[in-house]
């Protein structure tokens, strides 16, 4: 047997009819770019997740720097984020031209509100949040020291579509919120995509304008902006997938649960930890190991695929390095990048995959 990391190919053949028709609509149609099919999914998206202004854009590193600019960030500003993410959460801060201050990880692989209150300066002006993994992060810390400090609040959502916190969806907490819809997000596009949400009414304008040229519609320049938009025929296909995204993410959340069942007292092995009353959709099923490359080797070996969520926090790399930090500056994120582990976890993976996978590590700690 092999178990592949992402199999996308099989989420297509399920899909197939669906994604082939809306493909053909837009190719009759021949518009590639705006139109009422990217109006539509805005609208649905924004719908779903409960909030008033969907705004649709390039990618999801785009979402944040659009996002951080509408929010005013720029020179001598500090905003804090996460030591353990990925780097469009931090290279954003810093192409507004303010300072990303890193802060660490709690037992959650999410940001520390206690090593963030620890960071924040009178030049703080926001937190970016990242619900990582598909775990929200601790939100009702975090929402009431940005209300007591008067700090803007962004959500990176890129891996958590439709996560909960409290049963309050994630991307509903902060003043804006952006999310990713690459290919092998949760909810993912066939190409780049990406969106801001935001129940703020002007933020929603100045992020609509600084994503199109400044402006709300052709020739209309009140400022100067970028380009970044969601591709046309990205839409349609992500309208396509927004139907069955719920069904897909309890299969995630099932296939959490089948892993953590079997993988129970086997080696050294700790399963990641929900957080209480919150929805962790699971983009990743992360597990930590004091043996993570040994077992990661073994386990290609047989056929299995897993990989590094990260390899490196971000305060050590080469990015970086003017930053002077050592590891005991983020131990906890010092700690991840030894011992982080993710196995396949997509929604299309068997009973019978989960089995193997599972009785392969079994395997490897009894050799
Ligand atoms: C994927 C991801 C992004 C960026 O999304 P792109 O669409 O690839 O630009 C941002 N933040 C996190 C946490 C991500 O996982």
């Amino acid at each position: 047997m092999r178990v592949p990391f992402f199999d996308l190919k099989s989420q297509y053949a399920l899909i197939q009819n669906e994604v082939d028709e809306a493909h053909r609509a837009i190719f009759s149609a021949a518009q590639f770019v705006g139109g009422e099919s990217v109006h539509t999914f805005e609208n649905q998206f924004a719908k779903k997740l409960g909030v008033s202004h969907c705004i649709s854009v390039g990618n999801g590193t785009d979402a944040l720097f659009v996002a951080l600019k509408a929010a005013g960030i720029g020179p001598g500003d500090e905003v804090i984020t996460p030591a353990w993410s990925w780097i469009s959460s931090s290279e954003t801060i810093s192409l507004t031209g303010a300072q990303p201050v890193f802060a660490d990880a709690d037992d959650f692989f999410t940001i520390d509100p206690i090593d963030v209150e620890r960071r924040i300066t009178p030049r703080t002006k926001a937190i970016v949040v990242v619900h990582l993994y598909g775990q929200p992060a601790n939100m009702d810390a975090l929402v009431a020291m940005c209300q007591k400090r008067n700090l803007t609040l962004i959500e990176d959502c890129a891996q958590a579509h439709f996560s909960e916190y409290k049963n309050q969806m994630a991307g509903t907490f902060g003043q804006l919120a952006a999310f990713s819809f690459y290919p092998t997000k949760n909810l993912g596009a066939y190409g780049d995509g990406g969106a801001v949400v935001t129940n703020n009414s002007s933020l929603a304008e100045k992020t609509r304008r600084f994503a199109n040229h400044g402006g709300l519609s052709k020739d209309d320049h009140q400022i100067e902006g970028i380009n970044s938009r969601l591709d046309t025929l990205q839409a349609a296909y992500l309208t396509v997938k927004l139907n069955h995204i719920d069904a897909w993410t309890r299969k995630r959340i099932a296939n959490a649960e089948l892993y953590t069942e079997l993988l129970k007292g086997v080696g050294d092995i700790v399963t990641p930890e929900v957080r209480r009353s919150s929805k962790h959709t699971f983009h990743l099923y992360v597990i930590q190991t004091k043996k993570r490359d040994a077992l990661k080797a073994y386990l290609q070996g047989e056929g299995v695929e897993t990989l590094v969520h990260y390899p490196k926090a971000l305060p050590f790399e080469p990015a970086y390095h003017s930053l002077s930090f050592s590891e005991k500056d983020f131990p906890r994120a010092a700690q991840f990048q030894r011992e982080v582990l993710s196995l396949p976890i997509y929604p299309e993976l068997t009973r019978e995959q989960i089995q193997f996978v599972c009785d392969r590590i079994q395997q490897f700690y009894g050799r």
